[in-house]
């Protein structure tokens, strides 16, 4: 869709009717139709209300759409940025969106969400219309949440991303399902688990390496790689820092001699019933030092241990400086490996089903328990999605193993091709996500920016000015919202926000209702995915969990969305029987590794998954260069408006970094000058850190 389209569909005369200010909640269930049908424009879908006698009533919202290019509008030195300064950021402006971060600090997300006029707000601040955390929201928080509102975790998702409950949580499925979960290396939970594995080497003096990961860690940090038995005891843990010890995988795919893993971008929308999708493209990371086992060479990092964060200052590393070039230095594109790959004669689309595959299983595992804590915190259906970076890595059968799931992916743009591919990555997930443009909560917003002092300015200099004198109304951004539409939304302030102990009408959302604005979501999603690729649920796929999700699962939505999308109840379908054999030869890579070596029934029920498989192969970047030279563009200083609260904090959290640099300078310092230094300054700074994570 042009850049244009874009627009004109937020631009839309058809956006919010009148109605959506009064004070009550929709009747009925949420459907699409197109805005042909509502007589708009032709291209756009829009969410309507529909009576519970089933006339189609007036839209009720309309949902932000992003796109990477509306970025250069806001950067510095773009000619887009001085003839058509306002073009995007007027959107949010005029519906005066704002956003909050959590535990985060991503410069992509503040870009792409300032280039639509969004306005960033302190974390005090409830009434934004996007949160976008880096860890989960208590139960009591997500129950004031309100149906316009979205936020970027779904509550117990922690089931999969903490590495120690991924792996309880597919053991789990594994004793009910042995042969469709065999994608997760054989591991021990440490001190729980450590005495069977010791029992099971006693008495020899070498054993299977394995690989020792700190539970709640990531990028790299604690891991080593263990091949006797003497280090499975020296491992130092408690109840409260697990460790999660793994069979190594001494196998991997090799490419130039290389070690590599994959970064899968997997975003969900809905747990239960499961709606989820996997970006076209994601990244293939590639260890610096060509891959042995040698005696003595476990403990080469720079060979075993695939994280970028560990290689990219080692003098070895080559950075990709071109994103049009997809498999050039230790960091690859997704598709630029596969397209290698296939050359080399494998069948990398049925390796992308596989991974899928994986994917599916492990959210699965998890859906019973997000569903409840989901229900528990009365959550709308629309409330919460999810981005997670799935990591894997492929061995010598083109197997794919689940390492672990990253409950927030990095976002960090440090070559052009992450830039290029993070953007797309960010503005589909946004789009799947539809953040309503609302009018009602600018009157709760305003009377915010008159507490806080809106402030437009982003650099430290001109903060200083800015806070010492409040900003008037009159020249707010905030204030600049049409009048007419606020005096309008001033009148009545429909959005209650309820306290924890309130029970919110949204719920008592019914399983009809849901189902019905899932199905909705589902016909939206033709314009909205971008990159992504539905892969649950689609033709076959319910057939093929069945048994997962009715093992799991009290009440089968998956089931009922099924019925609601496809007019046929599944159970009585041609597909039903017992689909053992088809995970049997998903997990059996050795020997089945070909689309034509699946049995006939296999082939036909992953047919249109292996069609769609396509996509991951093909070529996306060649325009990236043209828009990223080289990282994330810098933003014009206007663009990126925060309140004055917002601005106080980020200086707060700046002053405290410095601190805290300086101070590990000197503890280096004095580590140089006295080697027997103790290290109880450097103790207490990383007890420090620990309370506050950004330092
Ligand atoms: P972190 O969260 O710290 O990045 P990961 O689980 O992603 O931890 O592991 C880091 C790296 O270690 C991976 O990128 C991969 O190269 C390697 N690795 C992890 N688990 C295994 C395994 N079981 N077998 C072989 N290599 C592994």
């Amino acid at each position: 869709m042009s850049i244009c389209a874009d627009y004109q569909e937020l631009d839309g005369d058809v956006c919010i009717s009148d109605d959506y200010s009064k004070p009550k909640l929709p009747k009925g269930a949420l459907e699409r139709i197109s805005l042909a049908d509502a007589g708009a424009h032709s291209e756009a879908d829009e969410i309507v209300d529909t009576g519970e006698d089933g006339k189609v009533q007036k839209p009720k919202y309309k949902y932000m759409k992003f796109i990477p290019e509306a970025i250069k509008y806001s950067a510095i030195g773009h000619k887009f940025a001085t003839t058509k300064p306002d073009k995007y950021t007027q959107i949010g402006r005029e519906y005066n969106m704002c956003f909050k971060m959590l535990r985060s600090d991503s410069k992509l997300i503040k870009t792409v969400l300032s280039s639509y006029g969004y306005l960033q707000c302190s974390r005090r601040n409830n009434d934004v219309n996007l949160i976008w955390s880096n860890t989960h929201l208590s139960q009591s928080v997500l129950r004031t949440f309100l149906p316009w509102q979205r936020i970027n975790h779904f509550p117990r998702s922690v089931g999969i991303t903490k590495k120690d409950l991924l792996h309880q949580n597919l053991s789990l499925m594994c004793t009910k399902f042995p042969i469709g979960f065999d994608f997760f290396p054989k591991s021990y939970i440490f001190p729980d688990d450590k005495a069977i594995l010791l029992a099971k080497v006693a008495g020899s003096t070498t054993m299977k390496p394995h690989i020792s990961k700190p539970a709640a860690s990531s990028r790299g940090r604690g891991i080593s790689i263990l091949n006797k038995p003497s280090e499975l005891s020296a491992i130092i843990c408690d109840e409260r820092s697990k460790v999660l010890v793994s069979e190594y995988i001494t196998n991997p795919l090799l490419v130039d001699r290389k070690k590599f893993d994959l970064r899968i971008y997997v975003a969900v929308m809905s747990f239960h019933p499961m709606i989820a999708y996997m970006f076209n493209d994601g990244l293939a990371r590639f260890a610096v030092g060509e891959y042995t086992e040698e005696i003595g060479d476990w403990d080469d990092v720079s060979k075993h241990l695939t994280n970028y964060s560990l290689h990219k200052n080692n003098k070895d590393f080559i950075k990709n400086n071109d994103a049009a070039d997809e498999d050039v230095g230790h960091k690859w594109t997704l598709s630029g490996l596969l397209r290698n790959l296939a050359a080399s004669g494998h069948d990398t689309k049925l390796l992308m089903i596989r991974i899928e595959d994986i994917v599916v299983k492990t959210l699965l595992s998890i859906q019973s328990q997000v569903a409840a804590a989901s229900r528990a915190a009365g959550l709308a259906p629309n409330s919460c999605f999810e981005l997670f970076g799935f990591d894997i890595l492929i061995d010598t059968d083109l197997k794919p193993w689940l390492l672990e799931v990253n409950l927030s992916p990095s976002l960090a743009c440090d070559a052009p091709l992450d830039s290029v591919l993070k953007t797309k990555v960010i503005c589909d997930t946004l789009n799947l996500a539809m953040v309503p443009l609302v009018y009602g909560k600018n009157s709760r917003n305003v009377s915010a920016g008159e507490e806080e002092n809106i402030n437009d300015d982003n650099d430290l200099a001109s903060m200083v000015s800015a806070s010492s004198g409040p900003t008037s109304r009159s020249t707010s951004p905030v204030s600049n919202a049409s009048s007419a539409k606020k005096s309008r939304s001033f009148a009545t302030t429909p959005f209650r926000r309820y306290t924890a102990g309130d029970v919110r009408p949204s719920g008592c959302v019914s399983s009809s209702t849901k189902i019905k604005t899932c199905a909705s979501r589902m016909k939206c999603d033709r314009l909205r995915k971008g990159g992504f690729i539905r892969i649950f649920p689609r033709k076959n796929t319910y057939y093929m969990y069945k048994d997962i999700i009715t093992e799991t699962n009290v009440q089968n939505l998956d089931n009922l969305l099924y019925k609601e999308v496809n007019g046929v109840d599944p159970e009585v379908g041609d597909l039903a029987d017992d689909m053992t054999f088809v995970h049997s030869e998903l997990m059996s890579c050795d020997e089945y590794n070909s689309f034509d070596k699946l049995s006939p029934v296999t082939q036909q029920v992953l047919k249109e998954a292996y069609d769609e498989a396509e996509a991951y192969e093909a070529h996306k970047h060649l325009n990236g260069t043209k828009l990223y030279p080289r990282a994330l563009p810098k933003l014009r200083p206007e663009t990126r408006r925060r309140t004055l609260s917002c601005v106080a904090t980020d200086e707060q959290r700046r002053e405290q970094r410095i601190t805290a640099f300086l101070a590990q300078k000197s503890v280096l310092a004095a580590v140089a000058k006295d080697p027997d230094y103790q290290f109880t300054q450097a103790a207490e700074i990383a007890q420090e850190r620990k309370q506050n994570p950004y330092l």
